[in-house]
């Protein structure tokens, strides 16, 4: 154990310091924020709290329990699988090992669906939405959150996963405009649908190793690993959905880097309409990707 965190007589500040300052050493980009997350969960504070609490000293429980949370965070764990805890498109979302943490790229999927709906006026309708691998529910809250009258049906084929979401939806209450159901992305589906989306599993097996701790140690693979090409998630939800949606429906998926042409190309292959260019997350990559079911 460090004396850095490991002492009893440190302040609550001067605590939040150190732990910056490990962190930082170890090359974490966001240690700021990570030590003032990380001993507000080892104290039970939030970010005004320890404010307040600044000059008090730890207790030796206080500091055993935030080295702990550092050694975890030192080793790897992200802070928001340490907390339990991640926010997307501002709603606080709970985690499970069966979800992915969602990550603020994945808001241009949400961007991306809300633009287009409003374009068409729809927006305000009892729109029928489907999430397909939805893990934490992320997308699908979200667009719920935005939609006040659209009902959200969400599938995954991890039941833990399932069971995150609709706990995630009935605290964000939301619970009564979402189904939830067990199955590979479209295949337990029924119905007509205005508007599917999907963030599937896109990195080709053979990069997952190469990836950073936080994601390869710690996301679930099934919700990274597209097999050889990246692409396998998405024949079978590209063309399920292709058979799902209404006339005019949109389809709006997520992508990884270099991976547009090719998914813009399955959806023309089903009869899928691209919509206009890929919507660029804030780093500039190519990320959302949405088509229309052309009129049968
Ligand atoms: N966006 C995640 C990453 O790059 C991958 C999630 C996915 O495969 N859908 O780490």
């Amino acid at each position: 154990m460090s004396a850095s965190t490991g002492h009893g007589s440190q302040t609550v500040e001067s605590a939040r310091r150190a732990l910056a300052a490990r962190l930082k050493a170890a090359g974490g980009d966001a240690a700021e924020l990570d030590a003032r997350l990380l001993v507000g969960a080892a104290l039970g504070l939030d970010l005004t709290g320890l404010i307040t609490a600044a000059k008090r000293a730890l207790t030796s429980d206080e500091s055993d329990r935030l080295e702990r949370l550092a050694v975890r965070r030192l080793a790897g764990e992200p802070v928001a699988r340490i907390l339990g805890v991640k926010e997307f498109w501002g709603l606080p979302l709970q985690l499970s090992a069966a979800t992915l943490v969602p990550r603020p790229d994945t808001e241009t999927v949400v961007e991306r669906a809300l633009e287009l709906l409003r374009a068409d006026g729809t927006a305000g309708r009892a729109l029928r939405i489907a999430d397909l691998g939805t893990g934490s529910g992320a997308i699908l809250l979200a667009l719920l959150s935005e939609l006040p009258n659209a009902h959200g049906f969400a599938t995954d084929i991890s039941a833990e996963a399932l069971q995150t979401a609709s706990r995630n939806a009935a605290e964000l209450g939301l619970a009564d405009r979402a189904t939830w159901i067990k199955c590979d992305y479209g295949s337990g589906l029924t119905g007509a649908f205005d508007l599917i989306v999907s963030n599937p599993p896109y990195i080709p097996s053979a990069d997952i190793a190469g990836l950073d701790i936080e994601v390869r140690e710690h996301d679930p693979r099934a919700a990274l690993d597209g097999g050889a090409d990246g692409l396998d998630a998405y024949r079978p939800l590209i063309s399920q959905s292709a058979g799902l949606l209404v006339s005019n429906g949109l389809l709006v998926v997520e992508v990884g880097q270099g991976q547009s042409g090719d998914v813009e190309a399955l959806m023309t292959a089903s009869g899928l309409s691209p919509t206009g260019p890929p919507r660029a997350d804030l780093g500039g990559v190519p990320r959302a990707i949405s088509a229309r079911r052309l009129p049968r």
